[in-house]
């Protein structure tokens, strides 16, 4: 049994698993790293540890300082653990995208939590950049990790994944793939394992489908940590300098759908309880190692445990809120009004819109009242759930006309309601018949996080 003199050195050093049940059939050998085994729980142990030890060195960091950092988790649980061992202060700004299991983790490790909301364009004063930026200019010594940037993020990787897997496989392994958030995991890893191979492996990844990494539209999508999302309204957008592109061969992009299924099936067939970016790296993994022969080997990263998103991918009800998960038989569903002409099209008014052309949108709306929806040039994956932001009905933009307290020309903003709530498209009709006695107007019915359609009163079976 391993003896620690400290708790760092439980940091990394996290075993491979094979890949029997859902690997079965396929002729590469998919291996997986287990790196929620590591003492913090994710891979982002090592980065928290190297970035501290660098700031220390470089004399950022300095006796009684404050670590603070931007993270949508991970990297503030590993600075955490890392930082109040080593008797730091440590601050951690998340975004309120992150499970709150990790706001909760974070709080017991003993770091102050700052939660700012996702969807607001990087030159934002409120954007957690910002907000951790401002913070580390205001606290007298206290040294920003910045991941994003940081190169003792990759760095750690160099130093230990890699060198790690290429152990683990006696130098057998052909293919390595992973998910990417600040990059740092894979450019590090796969870094050196390209270099340490002679350039044989290949460095495949894992992508969000709407991630713009691997080519998506930067819209919004429900794996958290890993791709690279893009407001709207965002004016100047660079990715990571921790992400090293010429490092990666090319991209698998998985669908939202696969990715939260594939990490379902890795707890149940493979006794493998990870997050969601374990399952988009799992389902790319699959795709790359059926097109293999069995002189290949791939390995393929799983970030962190399931147990951070026990409310999110491991509740049913999630699922089914967001229109991840339908089953059949039993109750009749929301998806039985979906196929009805009069909930088929849907209308959304753009949220920078003036009133004239809104109403011009809600005259044909069958019961006068559509979402408000952040604009984007093109939505190749549809409208997401979380662009809804608001809601406008026709009723009300007539009578503030008429009586003369605003004029067409003006901006929805100042009519503009709460978003119309959400149904997804497996619920019960029970649930959204509780919604439309509860007041509501309309629910807007949600497929795999997409908006699929709109529901009224007046559509349920038995009228209003
Ligand atoms: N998955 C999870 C769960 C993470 O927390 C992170 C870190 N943001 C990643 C994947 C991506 O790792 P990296 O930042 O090294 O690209």
């Amino acid at each position: 049994m391993t003896v620690f003199e400290s708790v760092q050195d439980a940091i990394g050093g996290t075993p491979l698993f094979r890949l029997t049940r859902l690997g079965a059939g396929i002729a590469a050998p998919v291996y997986a790293k287990a790196e929620f085994l590591s003492i913090g729980g994710s891979v982002k142990d090592r980065a928290a540890l190297s970035m501290v030890l660098a700031a220390e060195q470089d004399g950022s960091l300095r006796p009684g300082g404050t670590i603070i950092e931007a993270t949508s988790g991970n990297t503030g649980i590993g600075l955490a653990l890392v930082g109040r061992l080593r008797g730091y202060r440590v601050i951690v700004g998340v975004s309120d995208r992150s499970s709150v299991e990790k706001s909760d983790i974070l709080r017991a490790y003993g770091a102050e939590v700052v939660v700012a909301p996702a969807a607001l364009p990087k030159q934002h004063p409120d954007h957690l950049f910002n907000v951790v930026r401002r913070l580390a200019a205001e606290i007298p010594g206290a040294w920003l990790a910045n991941q994003y940037d940081n190169p003792a993020n990759p760095d750690a990787h160099v130093r230990t994944t890699g060198p790690e897997i290429w152990e683990q496989t006696a130098g057998r392994i052909t293919h390595f793939v992973a998910g990417v958030g600040t990059g740092g995991t894979i450019s590090g890893t796969g870094g050196y394992l390209k270099k340490v191979s002679g350039g044989a492996v290949t460095v495949v990844g894992a992508d969000p489908e709407a991630s713009e990494y691997g080519g998506g539209d930067g819209s919004p999508y429900f794996v958290e940590s890993i791709g690279h999302f893009v407001h709207p309204e965002t004016v100047e957008d660079v990715w990571p300098q921790s992400f090293h592109p010429e490092v990666v061969d090319r991209f698998e992009r998985i669908s939202d759908r696969e990715s939260l299924l594939t990490a379902r099936s890795l707890a149940r067939e493979e006794g493998l309880l990870a997050g969601p970016s374990s399952g988009t790296a799992v389902a790319a993994a699959l795709r790359v190692a059926r097109t293999l022969g069995p002189d290949d080997l791939v390995v393929v990263l799983l970030p962190d445990s399931g147990r951070s998103y026990l409310s999110k991918l491991y509740s049913d009800d999630w699922l089914r809120e967001w229109g991840f998960l339908e089953e059949p038989g039993g109750e009749p569903t929301v998806r039985e009004l979906l196929g009805r002409p009069d909930g088929a099209d849907l209308v959304t008014v753009a949220a920078g819109s003036t009133l004239g052309a809104a109403l011009t949108v809600l005259s044909g709306v069958p019961g006068g009242v559509a979402p408000v929806v952040t604009p984007r040039p093109e939505r190749p994956f549809g409208l997401s759930g979380t662009d809804v932001v608001g809601s406008l009905a026709a009723a009300e933009v007539e009578a503030a006309l008429a009586e003369g307290r605003a004029r067409p020309t003006d901006p929805i903003t100042a009519l503009r309601g709460r978003p119309l709530p959400t149904v997804g498209v497996g619920q019960p009709l029970s649930a959204a018949r509780a919604l439309f006695e509860a007041g509501h107007p309309a629910a807007v019915v949600l497929l795999d996080g997409r908006v699929a359609g709109l529901i009224r009163h007046a559509q349920l079976p038995d009228g209003r």
